[in-house]
């Protein structure tokens, strides 16, 4: 089974050379392959007609005849942009015959535009205690984190945003056994308001304080960008911090999140969610915040994938199911329940429960 795991690198200096090399080398491979074989004669016809072997007689024969600093990086790196034009080519010329009013011929690329560029040859690349070694770099690139799989590399693709750069490998692994030890039978999950989730078994995780604190700076610095000039110093400077916050906090995020759907996957056979129809909730600011705090969206996704890999059930109760309206003890359903009641009580039957696991029991017993 194929799996994605995408970290953060801390490069030196020098590092960072190399890697801005690779990503400006293959930039201008793409672009003059690209160029090449778009020229067209006074009739509109393509002088040299796209194949892929075309691509890689011109590539070896010219390009790198003529720009010999491309070995300067791993040789793989500028050889990609035959696989990858190919891959452009062939989807235009799908499109165009399909009567695509939009086919996308393949676009040049630009500096600071999606910079990256892929190693898929698992011999010019390796990764040893959260170090990445890239053929032709002398020295080993720190991660911030160690792969989360375990099993063989396939491939490694260097992106650069906002300043930083990160490494987002393919991983074959075998690592998840299906048939796992002890589970539960099932558990219903309220992703709160408050809370990131409560379960029906009464255990609550927490949104991470740092998490929280690193949001309210945000805002702090959002509203500071808007007092400022655009265009000017001041203005950039302040961009550049939200967006390297922005980055820290969705790194935040997607780790609460991983622990969370790691737990769920590995604990409950059965894992009942809600459908929470994010639309229509976004009109709602209050809770919109929070519904984008916490990712729903993702943590679904996590779930789901997760669940395939560990053989539960997930299920998810139709949006229109009144979660948190209904009495887990005598089923009646409330007809008012405003966002700020955190506490339930039933006025048929009097019971009084946390508005959240109230709902996470109603999820837990909910049958399609
Ligand atoms: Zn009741």
């Amino acid at each position: 089974m194929l799996l994605a795991h995408k970290v953060e690198l801390r490069p030196t200096p020098d590092q960072v050379d190399y890697l801005n090399k690779a990503c400006g080398h293959y930039r201008h491979c793409w672009n003059h392959m690209r160029a090449w074989f778009s020229q067209q004669d006074a009739d509109g016809h393509y002088i040299f007609k796209w194949t892929k072997d075309a691509g890689y007689q011109f590539y070896m024969k010219v390009l790198r005849v003529e720009f010999s600093w491309y070995s300067e990086v791993s040789s793989v790196i500028t050889r990609n942009v035959i696989d990858d034009l190919d891959a452009a080519f062939t989807q235009f010329f799908r499109k165009v015959r399909q009567g695509s009013k939009n086919p996308g011929y393949p676009k040049p690329k630009k500096r600071g535009d999606r910079d990256r560029f892929s190693i898929r040859d698992s011999a010019k690349f390796d990764v040893k205690n959260k170090m990445l070694r890239i053929e032709k770099l002398k020295t080993r690139i720190d991660m911030r984190q160690p792969i989360r799989f375990g099993g063989k590399l396939k491939r490694v693709t260097i992106s650069k945003r906002a300043g930083k750069y990160f490494a987002s490998f393919l991983v074959e692994t075998d690592e998840y056994d299906p048939k796992d030890v002890n589970r539960q039978p099932s558990v219903g999950v309220d992703v709160g308001i408050k809370s990131l989730a409560t379960l029906s078994n009464g255990e609550v995780f927490e949104n991470s304080r740092l998490l929280r604190n690193n949001l309210r700076k945000l805002r702090k610095l959002q509203r500071s960008l808007s007092r400022k000039v655009r265009g000017s110093n001041g203005y950039a400077k302040a961009k550049l911090k939200i967006q390297k916050l922005h980055f820290l906090i969705a790194r935040q995020r997607e780790a609460i999140l991983h622990q969370l759907s790691d737990y769920l996957t590995k604990t409950f056979d059965r894992i009942v969610i809600e459908d929470l129809n994010v639309k229509g909730m976004m009109k709602n600011r209050k809770l919109s915040r929070a519904i984008a705090d916490v990712g729903f969206g993702m943590l679904r996704q996590f779930i789901e994938y997760k669940a395939v890999l560990r053989n539960c059930i997930v299920v998810i109760a139709d949006r229109f199911f009144p979660s948190s309206k209904t009495c887990s003890n005598c089923g009646q359903v409330k007809k008012i329940l405003t966002l700020k009641d955190r506490i339930f009580e039933c006025d048929a039957c009097g019971f009084v429960i946390d508005r959240d696991l109230n709902a996470a029991i109603n999820l837990n017993n909910y049958t399609a």
